[in-house]
């Protein structure tokens, strides 16, 4: 069984917006503190998973309501709170 094939569409929701709402509040967007803040929100939502057949994402559709995309935002933001003082760095 290959675990690749296993997705979390919620890690793509969270890759989707954490740049953009890094930027929005004036916060670093580097790979580290966008992975930082990602994993921290993460860590509250729950996981959506689907699998990919021959690279399709199956069950997409159904996976990419709004609500999901609204709490996404949310645990971004409530993450980048969390962490807004470590983040400015050299
Ligand atoms: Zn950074």
């Amino acid at each position: 069984m290959e675990l690749r094939r296993l997705e979390n569409m919620m890690e793509q929701f969270v890759f989707a917006e954490i740049h953009r709402a890094l930027s929005n509040d004036g916060l670093c967007g580097c790979d580290d503190c966008a992975l930082d803040v990602s994993a921290l929100a993460l860590n509250n939502l729950s996981a959506k998973y689907v699998t990919s057949h021959a690279g399709e994402l199956f069950n997409r559709a159904e996976s990419s309501r709004s609500e999901d995309r609204v709490a996404v935002i949310a645990e971004i933001q409530r993450a980048i709170n969390k962490v807004r003082h470590r983040l400015p760095h050299d």
